[in-house]
């Protein structure tokens, strides 16, 4: 087997400069590749790549991290191409057109206070923002019960639910000691990643009722798209100090994590940001290998190998663990994709000619413990007459769903959401769902979840470049980790480093 050395320095292309921002760049010709140094595998892909590109950095994913990265780059300068797997920009942030404009979010939705830096874009892109429509009533489902409730969470079989607002408020306390940058550093790292948060919650000292278990769960398995055994203590006291400290934030609307939404649609911004960056785009061409050495990065995909002189790796950990590294990745960075898996759920849109809920004093808000259907909220559009209910089904639930016929999956959902708005609800004019666990390029949802032991034991790398290789996805970010904002930060972290280290390379 050839190193990567040889390999890189038996690269020949001819010098084909292109106009505009790409300036520099060069297509390599492929007959002047001395294929015998090639490894096997190498010659394999390459034999199906049309093209060589060369370019200053390559951005391995067009979500929103690889999309921030990319735009930061190319205003600085530099040369990029952005690899993506799917015919389409935006990752988990995928929206669709109805006819008549009216669009449908599938993925990311939502944005709130103190998510600064995906506000600060959308301002930078002119692009605006209405608010998650929330007036009139919530209703709380459980034991085939519908309650419905204005300002305060109501009691359920004779049990007040004091208890769940309690824990709440608790786990918020207790992420003060964690620090959002470095939560392996904090004094009670050991001691909080060695219990999962179903454990810890569990615990009697809590005394928790039936139906306050039942609703925390729904609670966490909405953020974190598991069961709560499944999730380290000390990973969700990282995940509520990342987001300001205050765990009610991330599953509010007004005030909190669901307060807005895009007009247009989420992919709206995607859009405006891939105008930004420019013709860069290599679409359909998933990333299978990355080599380097003290030349540069060669990122093999379905389409055409890349030569840059750094490569941003902007794809969840549980997709970046498929990509076959040379050399290969550190023991630790290797365990931490390894242990970073992404949970289940599946998103509902029903939409209707109106949002009739809304004339019986209904926001359109529901949370649903003990149902498959967990979570239901009014995502009708600001401009559209229209009315859209969207609803989620989570880790468990969501595994049975996906599991029954579309046919019946689609009744069971209807039947949930007549039981709750009336029997209008069982006549949506669209029906979307979207898997997202079952989803080639995402094979999961928001965000990875981790285990107990995970933290303090990888960790620590999580930002760490390996060489040439650099990591942007949500999930590496030290602020709103696993939401769209993370996912601007962690771009926008990325760029600052290449930058910062390119210049300071050029100025030696
Ligand atoms: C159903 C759902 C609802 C959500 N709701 C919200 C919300 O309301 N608010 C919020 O802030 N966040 C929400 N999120 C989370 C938010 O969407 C994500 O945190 C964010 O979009 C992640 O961006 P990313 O760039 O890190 O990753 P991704 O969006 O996953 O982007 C990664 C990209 O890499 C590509 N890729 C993968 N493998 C390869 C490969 N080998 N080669 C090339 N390309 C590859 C993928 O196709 C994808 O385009 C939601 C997510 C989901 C799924």
């Amino acid at each position: 087997m050839k190193t990567t050395k040889q390999l890189d320095s038996t690269l020949k292309f001819k010098t084909k400069k292109r106009a505009g921002n790409q300036a520099g760049s060069f297509f390599f010709d492929l007959k002047l590749i001395k294929w015998q140094q090639l490894s096997e595998r190498s010659i394999q892909k390459m034999s199906l790549s049309k093209n060589f590109i060369e370019r200053d950095f390559c951005v391995v994913g067009a979500g929103f991290a690889g999309l921030t990265a990319a735009l930061r780059l190319v205003q600085a300068g530099y040369s990029v191409i952005v690899v993506e797997a799917r015919d389409r920009i935006g990752g988990k942030v995928w929206t669709k057109y109805l006819a008549d404009g009216t669009p449908i979010d599938l993925g990311g939705t939502f944005l709130g206070p103190t998510q600064d830096r995906i506000y600060a874009l959308l301002e930078e892109l002119g692009v605006e923002i209405t608010p998650t429509p929330i007036h009139g009533d919530s209703l709380l489902v459980y034991n085939n019960v519908v309650h419905r409730y204005g300002d305060d969470v109501p009691d359920i079989e004779s049990h007040s639910l004091d208890g769940v607002w309690d824990v709440l408020q608790l786990l918020s306390t207790m992420s003060h000691d964690v620090p959002n940058d470095a939560p392996w550093t904090c004094a009670r790292a050991k001691e909080w990643d060695a219990m999962s948060l179903g454990q810890w919650i569990n615990d009697p000292v809590h005394k928790l009722s039936a139906p306050a278990l039942s609703l925390l769960r729904t609670l966490f398995i909405g953020l974190f798209t598991c069961e709560l055994s499944e999730v380290s203590l000390l990973y969700v006291l990282f995940q509520i100090a990342a987001s300001g400290n205050d765990i009610e934030l991330q599953m509010t609307v007004e005030g909190g994590a669901e307060q807005d939404m895009v007009k247009g649609g989420m992919g709206l911004v995607a859009e405006k940001m891939k105008e930004k960056i420019g013709d860069c785009f290599l679409f359909s061409s998933a990333v299978r290998q990355i080599s380097q050495d003290q030349d540069g990065v060669t990122v093999i995909s379905d389409k055409a190998t890349i030569k840059a002189k750094q490569v941003v790796v902007a794809i969840p950990p549980n997709l970046a663990d498929d990509i076959e590294y040379t050399p290969l990745l550190p023991s630790t960075r290797m365990e931490l994709l390894r242990h970073m898996p992404a949970g289940q759920c599946t998103k509902f849109i029903t939409v209707y000619d109106q949002p009739f809920w809304r004339q019986d004093g209904l926001s359109g808000e529901v949370a649903a413990p003990d149902e498959h259907l967990q979570m239901t909220l009014d995502t009708s559009a600001p401009d559209s007459k229209l009315g859209a209910l969207m609803s989620f089904s989570f880790a468990k639930e969501a595994m049975q769903l996906a599991e029954m016929s579309a046919e019946d999956r689609k009744k069971l959902v209807l039947d949930a959401l007549a039981r709750r708005f009336g029997a209008k609800a069982a006549h949506p004019i669209h029906y979307f769902e979207h898997d997202w666990s079952k989803d080639r390029w995402t094979r999961g949802c928001h965000v990875a979840h981790l285990a107990p032991g995970v933290l303090t034991s990888y960790g620590h790398v999580i930002r760490e470049p390996f060489a040439r290789i650099h990591w942007a996805t949500s999930e590496s970010s030290p602020l709103w980790n696993g939401n769209i904002d993370g996912a601007v930060r962690a771009g926008e972290y990325v760029a600052k480093e290449l930058i910062a280290m390119t210049r300071s390379t050029c100025s030696k």
